[in-house]
């Protein structure tokens, strides 16, 4: 009798990577809050996992666990060339047994040497593939998909960022960390995935509030992409969450002198190096914002650390 013998089962992505969850919580005094009696709180979501820290192992893993129950060995996502939700997929990729292919935007970049991030993609096994801008931007049309397919053969789809329903929800479990611990808790945005899960698992007891780091727009692109994703991800709008899109500094990856300022003085007071395209843009909006005077006195304010250096 021929017993059925397909490829070894995919490990559970929880067991297998023993993530640091609940992730901890570090207070730290730093004056423009505690002039006002403000607490501030730095939820360390950059210690849940050494290779998929932060938010991106709170929006990979649903969407791991989909793959491996759909029997689906192979992942393709969408990322420019310093993109960390490319270099966390790879990294899943190898841990967990799952082939990966990283669509990368630019095609200048295919004849050149990989930047670090894209060489740590290529060294976990990640196939790279550059596009074009202009193909790139229409990385969601069927046309583009189906010529992925002939060019791969079968694969599951991560959106660029990671940010779907199953991301959604599980950075809802980053809110739920907060209740009753934090009045406001707040992230840096990209794509919105972590904002909208925040919020929701947040519910009533306190506001999510999103710094993005990309100009976007007035209204800023990320209020429809975060309703769009809540109600993907829950059926509808859920929990309090506002934007504020003054951070950004110029743009992705853009930096100030006053941003810089502050992330290295930020640093050497803590003793902690700070991612510098998210985090440090969070940090410095918050500050600013306590400088305003935006947090009532008595009141506590988490900062979710989503990524390391
Ligand atoms: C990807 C990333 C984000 C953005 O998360 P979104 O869900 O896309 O808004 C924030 N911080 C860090 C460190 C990241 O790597």
């Amino acid at each position: 009798m021929g017993r059925v013998t397909g490829p070894a089962p995919l490990p559970d992505p929880a067991a297998a990577l023993r993530p640091r969850l609940p992730s901890p919580l570090q207070e730290v005094t730093e004056e423009p809050f505690a002039r006002r009696g403000v607490r501030l709180l730095l939820k360390r979501d950059d210690l849940i996992h050494s290779a998929l820290p932060g938010n991106k192992w709170r929006k990979l893993e649903p969407n791991l666990r989909a793959a491996a129950a759909a029997g689906e060995r192979t992942l393709l996502t969408f990322g420019g060339a310093w993109s960390n939700h490319l270099r966390a997929t790879a990294a899943a990729g190898r841990l967990l047994g799952f082939a990966t292919i990283g669509v990368v935007r630019g095609d200048e970049l295919a004849g050149a040497p990989l930047n670090d991030s894209l060489a740590r993609c290529a060294a976990d096994g990640m196939r790279l593939h550059f596009l074009d801008r202009a193909r790139y931007r229409r990385k969601t049309d069927p046309d583009l998909l189906a010529a992925l397919h002939d060019r791969f053969g079968a694969f599951r789809v991560i959106p660029e960022g990671g940010s779907n329903s199953l991301a959604a929800q599980g950075c809802a479990e980053l809110g739920r960390e907060l209740r009753g611990v934090a009045d406001t808790a707040a992230v840096a945005c990209g794509t919105g995935g972590t904002l909208a899960g925040l919020a929701a698992g947040l519910g009533a007891d306190g506001q999510a509030l999103g710094i993005p780091v990309l100009k976007g727009g007035r209204p800023h692109f990320l209020q429809g992409a975060v309703e769009e994703l809540q109600r993907a991800a829950f059926g509808g709008p859920r929990g309090t969450w506002r934007l504020d899109d003054r951070f950004h500094c110029g743009g992705y990856a853009r930096r100030t002198p006053e941003l810089d300022a502050f992330a290295d003085a930020f640093e050497q007071r803590h003793g902690l190096a700070l991612e510098r395209i998210y985090v440090a843009k969070l940090l410095y909006g918050l500050t600013t914002l306590a400088g305003e005077g935006a947090f009532p006195p008595g009141s506590t304010v988490a900062a979710v650390i989503t990524g390391a250096p």
